[in-house]
């Protein structure tokens, strides 16, 4: 009897979320083609993208099989509506059967194509994520090629909002010499609060091994200094750190900015929790029975 698979907290270092199931509706090297992939990592996630056909005929069931209603995540892995999520309507066609079986949702993009299911998505209790790393146009098309532009994405969160989804940001990754500047941080987070989004998770940036190989050929200073301030950092299952002080100096600041604005804070897989106001996935606001982070 197959069921919604259950999101693994093992494979994450520090990960605080509670218990969900996740999906991912593609398989492949995602379409966005962000430089910084974590999900490269996994050899599921790598090759050309391959949508996952055989959800379409599997996810009725998996849905009714499935009887503890815990927040589906779309997706961890690979984002829900990159580029070929127009034609195969993959994604869409799991949202129809999870909404049937009243499912609360928790959905993470970079795509204003998730406009498209609005309507669907807020029959249930739900929460959207949309990743924006920055509100530069060059930075985002060099780190995240084929993703929608940063104005898009505000774009798509006025939407949500207008929509009465409640609507998260995720800043994330924060890379140092690349998004950490906290005057451009600040003016991203005012656009953010002016929105109307409940929270910014926030996360400094953890190459995956191949990550620094990569990043020679595109950018050899930037090689350099990125790869001087991650000398003295750790490995953690399969990610590189930057060095504890440090990281904790980069999520220190960008939460005050945060919370200057009225806005929910949390890290993302930091192992600084006493610094989050809420759960890292917005999962806050589309539980019934966890009205209150403590
Ligand atoms: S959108 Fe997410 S999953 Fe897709 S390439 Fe970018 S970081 Fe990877």
């Amino acid at each position: 009897m197959t069921k919604l698979p259950l999101f693994n907290i093992a494979k994450r270092g520090f990960c605080t979320c509670l218990p969900k199931y996740n999906l991912n509706t593609y398989l492949g090297r995602c379409g966005h083609k962000c430089i910084y992939c974590y999900a490269v990592k996994f050899p599921s996630f790598t090759g050309p993208t391959i949508p996952r056909l055989k959800l379409i005929d599997q996810i009725e069931d998996m849905a009714k099989n499935t009887k503890l209603k815990l927040p589906v995540m779309l997706s961890d892995c690979t984002d829900p509506y990159q580029p070929l999520e127009r034609k195969y309507q993959i994604t869409r066609k799991c949202l129809e059967s999870l909404v049937k079986y009243d499912f609360p949702l928790l959905i993470v993009t970079k795509s204003d194509l998730v406009v498209r299911d609005i309507n669907l998505i807020k029959q249930v209790p739900s929460v959207i994520s949309i990743t924006i790393t920055t509100l530069n146009e060059e930075k985002a098309r060099f780190w995240e090629p084929n993703a929608p532009s940063p104005t898009r994405r505000l774009k798509t969160l006025e939407r949500i909002v207008d929509a009465g989804i409640p609507a998260t940001a995720r800043i994330d990754p924060i890379i140092p010499f690349v998004n950490d500047d906290l005057t451009e941080f600040r003016e991203l987070v005012l656009e953010l609060a002016e929105i109307g989004v409940k929270q910014v998770t926030a996360s400094t940036f953890k190459p995956v091994r191949g990550f620094f190989q990569t990043l020679k050929t595109l950018d050899s200073t930037l090689y350099k200094k990125l790869s001087q301030i991650y000398s003295d950092g750790e490995w953690i299952l399969g990610y590189k750190y930057l060095n504890i002080e440090k990281r904790r100096k980069i999520i220190e600041k960008v939460r005050q900015i945060v919370l200057d604005y009225g806005l929910n804070f949390s890290s993302c897989r930091e192992g600084f929790p006493e610094l989050n106001t809420t759960i890292c996935d917005g999962t806050k606001y589309c539980r019934k029975l966890l009205t209150e982070y403590t």
